[in-house]
């Protein structure tokens, strides 16, 4: 019977064991959030595959997870072409769910909220990294448009535009998609197809003749691996210590509010990146949600969920009234606060292979983009574990070897 129909096992959530039915697996995944589920799901899927694949998950109600504080946009505006052709591929994925997920009648269909990101510049320089993005963009197939103050004035004039002097916005395929709905279903069909999510905490790695021989679990113990897939989210460099392996990934702190307007917007507002860092969208009925952080932006302890006090009084709800003066009357109804997982080397992905432990792969780093690259990091991963190489996009520009050769892909365009 498949693990997810059973009953929940000690007051833990439906589809969770407590403990691992093998001592052996084919690939242990560190980490059930978006990115793990991809990777179970693409793997399982794959008729070519036919290993033993275990989840290990520390925190089963996802309470700290980044997946479930996330905002769940996808984005074409990215300044690696790379990342454009990731969100290409995860919008065709996500409008095509059902069918990707073999055609199972229970999967509902999905697709995206298109209300475009409207990326708005102050300065010269900000301008001028709008053209050169949006020229990669443009390379890479999307829909962007530069938009000048003028412009953007009679499309939404609720903004107060003083000292912005560009814009990019995008329509196409760049909004709210259903990312929780997504995360359910890969979860509930890879534990249908065999899958095991098991409730528990990895704490080390055995290493044996440049490999990783086992992963240690808190209460299960030595669990042999033939592949590991490093999964962790804002604990990668945690699990990366492990194997005695420097990561450049650091829990960030970023804060979501909620909030009505007294007087709602006479039209549907764009997801707006102020230039002072604030991004506001609107969530619909006379809502919306803002998004920032501090200026300190300090890496902070994974289990730091402390709200920072007077950020939005005289920060970001300042910065969004500034621009929309509208906002200057409204209420907020609800905040939290989540981790991004920053890679501080250049805001780009960290995946596949380590250089020196071949059999460790990492899926981190996604520095407040990860939500919506998963379809493509499962897809590639599946692919590096089942076949050794990727089969449908490259991403090995994405490889740990240029951190190490001192090559950033600096992703110009985070949130
Ligand atoms: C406020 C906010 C807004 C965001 N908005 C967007 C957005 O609009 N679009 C977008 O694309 N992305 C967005 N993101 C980013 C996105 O949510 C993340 O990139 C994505 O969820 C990362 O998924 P993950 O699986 O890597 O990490 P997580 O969801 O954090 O999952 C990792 C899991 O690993 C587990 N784990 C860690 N260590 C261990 C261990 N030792 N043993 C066992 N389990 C372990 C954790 O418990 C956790 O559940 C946002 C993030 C935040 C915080």
């Amino acid at each position: 019977m498949p693990p997810d129909l059973r009953a929940p096992e000690q007051g833990l959530p439906p589809g969770f064991a407590a403990a691992p039915r093998h001592r052996s697996y084919d690939v242990v995944i560190v980490g059930g959030g978006i990115m793990g589920a991809a990777t179970a799901w693409f793997l399982a899927s794959d008729p070519v595959f036919d290993g033993r694949v275990l989840v290990v998950e520390r925190d089963p109600s996802y309470a700290f997870a980044s997946t479930t504080h996330t905002n769940s946009c996808i984005r074409q505006q990215f300044s690696t072409a790379l990342n454009v052709r990731i969100s290409q591929f995860t919008a065709a994925y996500i409008k095509n769910l059902r069918a990707e997920l073999g055609g199972d009648p229970r999967v509902p269909d999905l697709d995206i909220h298109a209300f475009g990101y409207l990326y708005l510049a102050a300065s010269a320089e900000g301008a001028d990294t709008l053209r050169a993005n949006v020229a990669v963009q443009r390379e890479a197939g999307a829909a962007t448009r530069l938009l000048t103050p003028d412009a953007i004035a009679d499309a939404w004039p609720f903004y107060a535009l003083d000292g912005i002097r560009l814009g990019a916005i995008n329509t196409v395929d760049e909004g709210y998609w259903d990312g929780a709905t997504v995360f359910d279903w890969w979860r509930r069909r890879a534990r249908e197809a065999g899958v095991e999510w098991v409730a528990d905490t990895v704490t080390g790695l055995t290493l044996a003749r440049g490999r990783v021989a086992a992963v240690r679990l808190a209460r299960a113990g030595d669990i042999a691996c033939g592949q590991i897939v490093a999964a962790a989210g804002p604990r990668a460099a945690e699990v990366a210590r492990m194997a005695g392996l420097d990561l450049p990934v650091e829990p960030r702190k970023r804060h979501t509010w909620v909030f009505r307007a007294a007087r709602p917007l006479d039209r549907a507002l764009p997801l707006t990146i102020d230039p002072s860092g604030v991004h506001v969208r609107e969530l619909g009925g006379g809502t919306y949600m803002a998004g920032g952080h501090g200026a300190e932006d300090p890496a902070v302890a994974p289990d730091d969920f402390a709200r920072e006090e007077g950020l939005w009084e005289e920060t970001v709800w300042p910065a969004l009234a500034a621009r929309i003066p509208a906002f200057e009357a409204i209420r907020v109804e609800a905040e939290w606060v989540g981790h991004y997982a920053m890679n501080v080397f250049d805001r780009n992905a960290i995946a596949g292979p380590h250089p020196d432990l071949a059999n460790l792969l990492f899926l981190a780093g996604f520095s407040g983009h990860g939500l919506q690259q998963s379809p493509a990091m499962g897809r590639g991963t599946a692919e590096w574990l089942i076949h050794g190489g990727y089969r449908t996009l490259d991403l090995s520009p994405f490889h740990l070897d240029r951190i190490a050769a001192g090559r950033p892909i600096l992703e110009r365009a985070v949130i």
